[in-house]
């Protein structure tokens, strides 16, 4: 069943658009949850709004007055309990028409206010990542101020209340709209919202509490951070306003590029290409690892293009576990490009040798292993 929006707000079908506002205004006086902040009324208050809203607009008040419903969202609706709270999409505009900008009502803000966080950029590379570091940085953010501990005054004078706003901290202004009388408020310009002030303030913070200086701190980076990554330092950040608690300061990790190793996630990977012959007979090659130095790495005989050799746990640690990622070797194998006389004697000779092979063509659907469409794989997998 449709709601009642016509009963919600109290007035006739044939209400005209003057007696909608004058009976919004009306309820929304006894309803708002400035005046009258329990939650009944605040629920009220929504239906009201929404009724409004609904039969402000002639499209919606025509699909009311046709039997159906425009905040229900497809058929089922079973009034204000359900299906209510999608249909509140232009509510904001009904606030501001009534009430000028912000309804509620702020009163004084509060000298005293917590800090805003700062953030810090630490360039750092592959190696320091796998490890963690200590470094020392240098912070610029706001401290108390030493001169008054962030109460503001000099000395032993007091802060007074703002004569402009009489410590409300707002102003308020009475203005003519097409609705009628609307009252606003702003914050107070003299205290700046504050509700007092200070006559006579700390000559080395002007009052403010707090005062920027530079100062050197050791961040400890743990091992396994990776591009992006935070390190939080709690109550290392900005100190608020009138010396209040300060925020905390985040280090973001930039992970440079390494020369050898491309990183995804725990895991590394490398290139290593093999000569055709050491490919055929298998080799071993020595990698300088990230976090375990010189390491062997077995080629087997007869690896292929595109293969890839795994050396599990030789990868990034993870942050939390330490539990390390793996090594993945991608082997490209090398054609030599040019051959003198005595090179191209010795594999005509293995040629002859293993006459039957001979180059076929293959379906381009049958997976193969090694060549192009496996290497192509590995260049969109891999990082
Ligand atoms: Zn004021
Ligand atoms: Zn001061």
């Amino acid at each position: 069943m449709a709601r009642d929006y016509y009963g919600l707000l109290g007035v006739d079908k044939d209400a005209t658009d003057t007696e909608l506002k004058r009976a919004y205004r009306k309820l929304a006086r006894t309803y708002h949850p400035d005046v009258n902040p329990d939650e009944a009324a605040q629920a009220k208050f929504k239906e009201i709004s929404a009724a409004y809203e609904v039969l402000s607009d002639p499209e919606k008040r025509r699909i009311v007055d046709l039997g159906g419903d425009p905040l229900e969202s497809g058929g089922g609706g079973n009034g204000f309990g359900g299906g209510f709270g999608g249909g509140f999409g232009g509510l904001g505009d009904v606030f501001e028409a009534f009430f000028g900008g912000g309804a509620a009502s702020r009163g004084p803000i509060g000298r005293v206010r917590p800090g805003s966080d700062s953030l810090l950029r630490m360039r750092l590379d592959l190696t320091e990542c796998a490890t963690g570091v200590t470094k020392r940085v240098t912070v610029d953010t706001a401290v108390l101020c030493d001169g008054c501990q962030g109460r503001g005054t000099n000395g032993d004078s007091r802060p007074m209340t703002c004569d402009t706003c009489h410590g409300r901290g707002e102003v308020q202004s009475m203005q003519r709209s097409l609705l009628g009388q609307v009252m606003t408020s702003r914050p107070c310009p003299t205290c700046r919202g504050v509700g007092e002030v200070i006559p006579d303030p700390c000559h080395q913070c002007g009052g403010d509490g707090r005062v920027r200086s530079r100062r050197e701190i050791s961040v400890k980076i743990p091992a396994g951070v990776g591009d992006g990554m935070r390190v939080r330092l709690a109550a290392q950040g900005e100190v608020g306003p009138g010396g209040g608690p300060a925020g905390d300061l985040y280090v973001e990790v930039h992970e440079q590029q390494h020369d050898i190793f491309a990183r995804d996630g725990d895991d590394l990977h490398c290139h290593i290409s093999v000569p055709m012959v050491d490919a055929a007979l298998g080799t071993t090659v020595t990698v300088d690892a990230i976090l375990d130095g010189a390491t062997d790495i077995t080629i087997p005989a007869g690896t292929q293009p595109g293969a890839t050799i795994v050396l599990r746990g030789q990868g990034m640690p993870q942050v939390r576990t330490g539990v390390r990622g793996d090594l993945h070797a991608h082997i490209e194998v090398v054609v030599p490009e040019r051959l003198d006389s005595h090179d191209t004697e010795l594999l005509r000779k293995f040629k002859e040798h293993r006459d039957r092979e001979t180059a076929e063509v293959r379906s381009a659907h049958t997976p193969n292993s090694g060549g192009l469409f496996s290497r192509l794989r590995e260049t969109f997998t891999g990082r």
